[in-house]
């Protein structure tokens, strides 16, 4: 991609990437090694590293560096890097500095009421930070007069393409296909969970990884540590790492965060190295990352051939597992059950979850719901689409972080769009590796990761998403093959019982 014209070009986009890979270690520390007392200036030292990061997309001599390499009528990677530069550029222009300052500032303390509120302290409080948050997103969305909804301008910025229009109907779609199989598949008692412990916890963090290793996470760039919420994180190609978080009594835990964050990481770690630097050496989306680590998660590590495989080696490990048989355990990691938090929902139930909180955003946006009623809105939504009802704040409208530490709007779709794709793309893989079950089932994933690397990895942001789609699976996102996928599983889980 290095050329004369494009010199300039890539050593700005590299110092950007700099301040990113800096402001993302201070993050990660911030989850996994921080001690409280340092809150306060990281809080301010993020800011910094933001606003300067911010500042350098708006310094005009990168504006005049593109379009040097622009007149030059780039072709191939180049082409594509003038296209998402000049596609974050428009966006960051439009949003000024102080908007950036303001907004961190409130997020900050709003996090911090949320914690608070969550613990049992004041819900006024919180109440009102978010009113200040609703606020402020429709002041963002305010910066993109051309959208036709408030919460396409947020949605643009994790799912570049997709819009309320695109998604309400689609969603809706899959609410009425999913609310009566959650009530078909969860009628009969669920069958019994794995075993409990107690696991030592090292040993659970060992077993995990170890499998993520199996998958493809590559060590050697990345690493595991504990956190209260798993991520993965990536601060430049060769550093990618995952968090995860374990319960002494429940492997499950351990296994599936592990499984889901090694999902991302490996994205981020088959990213073609030559784009490093760049902002096309990101996923393509919040949906296809999100769909990256489900079909680890779900497609494979919740499919009877991974516990073909994994069983044996989890029960040398852990004795107590010694009575359970594959059945057993792919009955055990599949149990359909309409539940209160979405972070621990099953496959089939997951996506109500998402769909009432996008529901809401959009209500809130509309001006037709107002931020005092929304505990009511919830639970009355749950109620409808779940047949739950909250016990209190907590395990209701306060369970997600997502209002309490960014905008309204724009932080959920990518959760669902990632279910339906990672089906999409899983079907698309098996259709061109033979059986894959048979490869999964004696621990021989690299077919599955090769399909993974050539069709989705290594083009990193190159591609658009529909595109990037279309050319993996041959067709345009398509709710078929998800719904295909839960009949034949769970339908036959049902079905056997
Ligand atoms: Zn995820």
């Amino acid at each position: 991609m290095t050329t004369d014209v494009t010199e300039p070009l890539l050593a700005r986009l590299q110092e950007i990437e700099n301040l990113g890979g800096a402001l993302s270690l201070l993050t990660w520390d911030q989850s996994v090694k921080m001690p409280p007392g340092g809150a306060e200036a990281r809080a301010r030292q993020l800011a910094t590293l933001g606003r300067l990061r911010h500042e350098r997309w708006l310094d005009p001599g990168l504006e005049r560096d593109l379009a040097a390499v622009e007149r030059d009528a780039p072709d191939g990677a180049t082409a594509d890097l003038v296209r998402v530069v000049r596609h974050d550029l428009e966006r960051a222009s439009r949003v000024p500095n102080d908007y950036v300052a303001r907004s961190a500032a409130h997020a900050a303390a709003t996090y911090d009421a949320w914690l608070d509120a969550r613990r049992g302290g004041a819900i006024a409080r919180v109440v009102g930070m978010l009113e200040r948050t609703l606020d402020l997103s429709l002041e963002y969305a305010a910066f993109f007069p051309q959208v036709a909804h408030p919460a396409d301008a947020l949605i643009d910025d994790a799912d570049e393409g997709a819009t309320v229009a695109s998604l309400r109907p689609l969603f809706g779609s899959l609410r009425d296909a999913l609310v009566p199989r959650v009530a078909a598949w969860s009628a009969a008692p669920p069958a019994p969970p794995l075993p409990v412990g107690p696991f030592a916890v090292d040993e659970q963090l060992a077993a995990a990884l170890e499998l993520a290793q199996a998958f493809g996470y590559d060590l050697e760039r990345g690493r595991q540590d504990l956190t209260a919420h798993p991520f993965a994180i990536r601060f430049a190609h060769g550093d990618v790492r995952i968090t995860t978080r374990a319960k002494p009594d429940d492997l499950t835990e351990v296994l599936f965060s592990t499984l889901h964050e090694a999902g991302h990481a490996m994205y981020e770690q088959g990213v073609d190295p030559g784009l490093e630097g760049t902002p096309l050496a990101e996923g393509a989306s919040a949906g296809v990352h999100e769909s990256q680590a489900r079909l680890w998660e779900n497609q494979v590590a919740r499919s009877r051939a991974f516990w073909d495989f994994a069983l044996p080696g989890l029960q040398r490990r852990f004795p107590a597992l010694a009575g359970v048989d594959v059945d057993a355990a792919f009955r055990a990691v599949n149990r359909v059950q309409p539940s209160l938090i979405r972070t621990d929902a099953d496959e089939v139930t997951y996506n109500l979850h998402v769909i009432v909180r996008f529901d809401l955003e959009l209500e809130l946006l509309e001006g037709r719901l107002a931020v005092r009623d929304l505990p009511e809105a919830w639970a009355e939504r749950y109620a409808a689409d779940l047949g739950v009802t909250p016990n209190g704040d907590a395990d209701g409208w306060l369970q997600d972080v997502h209002w309490f530490a960014g905008t309204i709007g724009g932080s959920f779709q990518g959760y669902t769009l990632g279910n339906v794709l990672s089906a999409q793309f899983f079907a698309a893989a098996a259709r061109d590796l033979g059986d894959v079950d048979a490869q999964m089932a004696v621990g021989d994933f690299a077919p599955l990761r090769t399909w993974l690397s050539e069709n989705v990895y290594r083009h990193g942001r190159r591609k658009p998403v529909d595109r990037l789609v279309r050319d993996a699976t041959g067709g345009p996102l398509d709710l078929r093959p998800y719904l295909a996928y839960l009949d034949r599983k769970f339908g036959g889980l049902a079905g056997a019982r």
